[in-house]
């Protein structure tokens, strides 16, 4: 039994949080309550803290006072969330170039946290927090972990790139930290082989930690070394699969392994949470305490419930560097169902990951690049991996990490599914190799295209 769980959660938590004068267990104990409020409730206060950051941004902000005045909107004419569908879009390259300029004047930058992307989609770009934002997202945060059915208190494991790092674990203000409140042991997942996943499973089954934390590929490789090598035992109450997309055949080989459902949670390093899978699994809640989504269509409109489009996010706390209708480079869906769990939390369907990972065909379809490599893996025999790169509208590499199994019948549908998917005369190669490559942030991509793509171009 862990007995320091229920002391970290009630007593080390309050204590710490006082000792860093922080607030997010008064924003997560509200956050409890509200998520229960109905959506018409939500939308009002979406739009109140919406109208705040408008005019904050507008007063205090050099960048956007320009845009506003440029698309003619003065925010007195900004109240209800709709309205924000007459203001222009923010990219990663205008946060790149402008950034600076929309930093608040009613901050110290010095004081602000930075966020930095690992620009993994070419275009790196970073964020300033305020400490207030920084503490109700970290609030947010902890309410949609615990959803997974993990506790604060309790003990953690994560896959990730760099954990120790984030973790400040080289301080010795970290290490006490980790040891009495955040209470997690780590694997990096840039630095894994058969050993270090022999040793993480040993230790994970002397502690079974409640959480198991990771990208879900890193969790999918784990899952799959502990199928073939043991030990079965590793139980925790909690899976939480985050800075991915979850393959379905990831989440299945998953959740046989652990005999734990995987909670599916959605982000970016610029507005942290966005959504999260409650207990239910029935979609992903949105974190409208804190944020506002739209989904467009290709020509800019909204995208009806169940209809894929861009995700563009509305930052509503973060008042050090306002971030409004950011195009984060997403697709996905809003969900036209409700979740029985009584949350008033809007829901997204789905996320279908970048709309760099869509593929785009010579007659003109759109095809989504995760549904592709699900549709492309189960199909051929004898593929284990497999990563699609388009580099040209007619030309595509597929990079297939084989089994014993793989022979001309695979060379066959390979042949079939190309001619059927991208159409006749389309051309492309097989690599063999032996791993599909991670990119520095330690996450996979597999499917890659190289085309450019109206969606891209809406501005
Ligand atoms: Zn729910």
């Amino acid at each position: 039994m862990d007995l320091l769980a229920p002391f970290s959660r009630k007593i080390i938590a309050p204590l710490w949080a006082t000792w860093e004068r922080s607030l997010y267990l008064r924003h997560y104990n509200c956050m409890l309550r509200t998520q229960f409020d109905s959506p018409k409730q939500i939308k009002v206060k979406q739009e109140t803290l919406l109208k705040s950051i408008i005019t904050h941004a507008y007063r205090t902000t050099q960048f956007w006072k320009e845009r506003l005045e440029t698309a003619g909107i003065h925010p007195d004419e900004v109240n209800q969330l709709a309205d924000l569908s007459r203001l222009p879009l923010l990219t990663k390259n205008d946060l790149r170039a402008h950034g600076e300029r929309m930093v608040s004047s009613a901050y110290n930058k010095a004081e602000l946290h930075l966020k930095r992307t690992s620009g993994s989609t070419g275009v790196p770009v970073q964020v300033y927090v305020d400490d207030d934002a920084g503490q109700f997202k970290r609030g947010a945060t902890l309410r949609a972990d615990e959803w997974s059915g993990w506790r604060l208190g309790d003990r953690k494991a994560i896959i990730w790139g760099n954990p120790a790092g984030e973790l400040r674990m080289h301080t010795w203000r970290g290490r006490l930290r980790n040891r009495l409140l955040e209470r997690t042991v780590f694997l990096d997942c840039l630095d894994a082989d058969e050993t270090s996943f022999e040793n993480f499973a040993i230790l994970l089954r002397k502690l079974q930690p409640k959480l198991l934390f990771g990208h879900a590929h890193s969790l999918y490789l784990f899952a799959r070394y502990l199928q073939s090598h043991g030990p079965e035992d590793i139980r925790p109450r909690g899976i939480i699969s985050a800075a991915m997309v979850l393959h379905d055949w990831e989440r299945q080989t998953i959740e046989d392994v652990f005999q734990c459902p995987v909670t599916n949670r959605y982000g970016c390093e610029e507005v942290s949470l966005i959504a999260c899978e409650c207990e239910r699994h029935n979609g992903l809640h949105i974190n409208s305490d804190g944020i506002a989504v739209e989904i467009l269509r290709p020509d800019g409109t909204a995208a009806n419930p169940g209809e894929p489009g861009m995700i563009i996010v509305t930052d509503l706390v973060n008042h050090a560097m306002p971030i409004i209708r950011y195009k984060i480079g997403d697709m996905g869906s809003l969900a036209d169902h409700t979740c029985p769990c009584g949350r008033g939390l809007p829901l997204l369907n789905d996320i279908q990951g970048r709309v760099a990972d869509y593929i785009v065909t010579p007659d003109g379809k759109y095809v989504s690049g995760i549904s592709l490599t699900d549709h492309f893996n189960t199909k051929i025999p004898g593929v284990v991996q497999m990563q699609i790169i388009q580099e040209e509208i007619d030309r595509f590499v597929f990079r297939i990490v084989k089994d014993t199994e793989f022979g001309p019948a695979s060379q066959k549908k390979i042949h079939g599914l190309v001619s059927e998917h991208f159409g006749e005369g389309v051309r492309y190669e097989c690599e063999f190799v032996n791993r599909i490559p991670q990119e520095a942030s330690g996450k996979y991509r597999f499917c890659i295209s190289k085309v450019d793509k109206v969606f891209e171009h809406v501005q």
